[in-house]
């Protein structure tokens, strides 16, 4: 493992990181009851900032403003709503290395990640700025009698949208969910996790320099369980980004309140080697499919299965990258690998390594923390021989971990890769595509990334991301990551009542005539 040079590295915060500015950013937050909480910089194990702990009471008044501000933006031109987002985009790029920064702070993430984050926001902007016109225009569909009825699908917005973000993803999962939300028309009452709460915080500051009214896009702090009952009492929708323990908690409550909810929630990644995949090129792609965020991404492969003849030149190969991967403390690239969340985080990291060991799995290298590059780090793991009767066999490890199995059949590595309860994403590497896409079909999973290991698929906006099985419910990105947020109308016209018998017709006609005029729609494909 190099680090040599986590010493010399100048870990010292950002000076644009002020005292200051870190209470007037998290100044939007209520607290009537002015609990907070320490909001900790991950490198130095440091408090930056005191975060407000919103009551239920404080969730409310946010809920009520924020339905109170929707009304008017609903009522507002959708080019000028869309205007916002585009002056938003700039000024997100523009701020680029400041958001990394803050991102960096609280989350610990090597700066090439906290980069890439930055990015979601201003592509789904932008995929957004094509879509929404096309989406939210009224429709008009044919009525049931030909000429003289007509319907019309209308998406008016929802109302008042919760969203719930994890922290591996604070400032993406906060704005890019909030995103077409607020195009749609709607106000949103965002709950970030209280480790990660500047980055979508400074987000929002910016949405607000670019046009967004105040008030539209409320925050409010707190641990789950505390503000997020009253939160799901308050919200017409639910977007959850999280564990699928915590998601089913949402989901039961969604369906209490009779409100939609879209989950997205964990998963147990496989990666699946073809006989005929370039082996270089596939160990350089799974260093980031595996490590990319120091394993916290919900999309990272836990489980890589590769053909019994190619498994020792793999194992080798990828066994070297890791060994010269760069682990640091950095607010600067240079750094494979950054720190994990918090000391909790790491314990169940590192709890899970022990537990395949002790259960007879081998660590191929890493398998230690390492507290001599801050208190949260812990080194790119490789282990094999692990099994189901293990943790990370089974559960998602969600850190910079993961396992390699050999295979002899195609058919014995799908079973293998479906062979668990989640379905969010895989990965297959081979120079087949047309293999590859036969493979893919066959996976139980919402995202299947080709010769990638899960960037391809996330950063296409155009299609929906979602998991299958226990990974989730519904999709974001797509038309239906727009679209959900909207309500179904329809508003049907009749220029001549002409339903039921006429005249003096009697049911025994009218049934016949109904009888026929169904064939005869039918034929011309009327109906
Ligand atoms: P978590 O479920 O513990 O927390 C996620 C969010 O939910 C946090 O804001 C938390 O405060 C809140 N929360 C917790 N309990 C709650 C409750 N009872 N009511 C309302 N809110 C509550 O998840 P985590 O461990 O913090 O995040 C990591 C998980 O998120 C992993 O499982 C990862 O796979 C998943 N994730 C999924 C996606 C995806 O798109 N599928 C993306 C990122 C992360």
């Amino acid at each position: 493992m190099s680090t040599d040079t986590a010493k010399t590295a100048d870990v010292r915060r950002p000076d644009w990181i002020t005292e200051e500015l870190l209470s007037d950013l998290v100044s939007r937050v209520p607290s009537s009851t002015g609990a907070s909480w320490k909001l900790t910089e991950v490198y130095s194990g440091e408090v930056l900032v005191a975060l407000p702990q919103s009551s239920p009471a404080d969730v409310e008044r946010a809920a009520a403003e924020g339905r109170a501000a929707q009304r008017k933006w609903a009522a507002t031109p959708l080019p000028q709503r869309l205007a916002v987002f585009r002056r938003a985009h700039e000024l997100i790029l523009r701020n680029q290395h400041k958001i990394a920064d803050l991102i960096q702070a609280e989350s610990g993430k090597a700066r090439r990640i906290a980069f890439e984050e930055v990015c979601d926001p201003p592509m789904v902007i932008s995929h957004y700025l094509k879509r929404a016109p096309k989406l939210l225009r009224d429709k008009k569909r044919p009525g049931v009698m030909p000429v003289l009825s007509s319907s019309i699908e209308r998406h008016p917005p929802r109302g008042l949208v919760g969203i719930i973000a994890p922290w591996n993803f604070p400032f993406a999962t906060g704005l890019s969910d909030a995103i077409p939300a607020l195009m749609a028309g709607n106000a949103v009452l965002l709950k970030p996790d209280n480790k990660t709460a500047l980055s979508p915080l400074y987000g929002i500051s910016l949405l607000e320099e670019a046009g967004l009214p105040k008030g539209l896009f409320q925050v409010v702090c707190g641990e789950g369980p505390d503000v997020g009952p009253t939160m799901m009492d308050n919200v017409d929708y639910a977007m959850f980004t999280g564990s699928t323990a915590t998601g089913r908690v949402i989901g039961e409550q969604a369906g209490r309140n009779l409100i939609g909810a879209c989950l997205e929630l964990g998963g147990k990644n496989p990666m699946i080697v073809l006989d005929d995949a370039d082996i270089d090129e596939t160990v350089g792609g799974s260093m980031f499919a595996v490590f990319g965020n120091t394993g916290q991404i919900c999309m990272h492969i836990e489980r890589i299965y590769i053909p019994e003849a190619m498994y020792d030149e793999f194992r080798d190969k990828f066994v070297a990258a890791v060994e010269g991967m760069r682990i640091e403390a950095a607010y600067a690239f240079g750094p494979d690998l950054g720190a994990l969340v918090s000391p909790d985080h790491l314990a169940r990291v590192q709890s899970h390594v022990e537990d395949a060991v002790a259960k007879g799995a081998t660590v191929l290298t890493g398998g230690k923390a390492r507290p001599d590059i801050g208190p949260t780090f812990f080194e790119p793991t490789i282990l094999e021989g692990t099994t189901k009767e293990m943790l990370h066999g089974v559960t998602e490890t969600f850190g910079p971990v993961v396992s390699l199995h050999r295979y002899s059949t195609l058919e014995e590595a799908i079973e293998l890769a479906n062979d668990t309860d989640y379905g969010l994403n895989a990965s297959v590497w081979t120079t087949d595509f047309k293999r590859a896409q036969a493979v893919a079909a066959r996976i139980e999973s919402g995202n299947v990334n080709i010769n990638d290991g899960l960037a391809t698929a996330y950063a296409s906006k155009s299609t929906p991301s979602g998991g299958m099985k226990q990974s989730g419910v519904g999709a974001r990105h797509g038309d239906q990551g727009l679209l959900k947020y909207t309500e179904t109308q329809n508003v049907a016209t009749l220029k001549k009542q002409v339903m039921g018998p006429q005249g003096k017709q009697t049911f025994d006609d009218y049934a016949k005539q109904m009888q026929m005029s169904l064939r005869w729609m039918r034929k011309l494909g009327i109906r």
